[in-house]
């Protein structure tokens, strides 16, 4: 498969969503194709944005004019508007764009989305909801999904793996997780600052912080362990 991790990206709408998405990827030095129908909205990120144009996405020709169909990655961050973040999406299906993203508001409009031609369906507000209840109910740091059942987490480790080789301490058969990296709270003369990779050696201090990769399940009963 080609690689297109540098090709410019249309994103469409430029609510707090879009724009923190545009910005990010200009910021990467990705190449960003920024449209949103309102001009004062465009007026306002012209400064930051290289490429940013007032026009209607619902509208066949301004795709057109823009050469959109050049494009092998679009994101339709058009949220509220629903009727416009599908029509949006279906003209770049129709342009057989390869690679395209939607935002969406609720579990209908995500599956439209999908019939319509999107490739990705986000839910930003909902995705951003889960992470903070997990962030809260535990000791977790941080923690990311990688996939609809499987999670990564930073967290101080529990007790009962502190003190002794990873090897000894069952993570697998007990826990059903894998410990991958650690930071020192005190780093030694083998290792850095920074995270360093996990061996069946590696001894864990209370204070230092983890990255864990499990099952949901299985990372946030560890998460919640003392
Ligand atoms: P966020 O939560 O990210 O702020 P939102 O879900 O409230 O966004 P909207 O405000 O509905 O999303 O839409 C985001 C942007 O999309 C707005 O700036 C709006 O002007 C723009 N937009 C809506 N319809 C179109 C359209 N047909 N063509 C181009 N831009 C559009």
């Amino acid at each position: 498969m080609a690689d297109i991790s540098g090709e410019p990206v249309v994103v469409i709408g430029l609510g707090r969503f879009g724009t923190a998405l545009a910005l990010e990827l200009v910021e990467r030095g990705t190449e960003v194709l920024a449209i949103d129908r309102n001009p004062k909205t465009v007026q306002s990120l012209s400064g930051r944005l290289p490429h940013v144009v007032a026009a209607d996405t619902t509208d066949p020709e301004v795709f057109e004019q823009l050469g959109i169909g050049d494009f092998q990655r679009a994101v339709v961050a058009i949220g509220s508007d629903i009727q416009a973040s599908i029509l949006s999406t279906s003209l770049l299906a129709d342009l057989e764009i390869p690679n395209i993203w939607a935002k969406a508001t609720n579990q209908q409009h995500a599956s439209i989305l999908s019939r319509v031609g999107a490739h990705h369906v986000v839910f930003p507000e909902h995705e951003m909801g889960e992470r903070v209840a997990h962030l809260l109910s535990g000791r977790l740091l941080d923690y990311v999904e990688l996939d609809a059942d499987f999670a990564v987490i930073k967290m101080k480790p529990p007790r009962a793996v502190v003190g002794m080789p990873l090897r000894e301490s069952k993570l697998r058969s007990r826990w059903g997780v894998t410990v991958v990296a650690v930071k020192p709270e005190n780093p030694g003369p083998r290792s850095g600052p920074g995270f360093t990779y996990a061996t069946p050696d590696t001894v864990l201090a209370y204070g230092d912080l983890i990255l864990v990769v499990g099952t949901i399940e299985k990372v946030e009963r560890f998460g919640g362990a003392d």
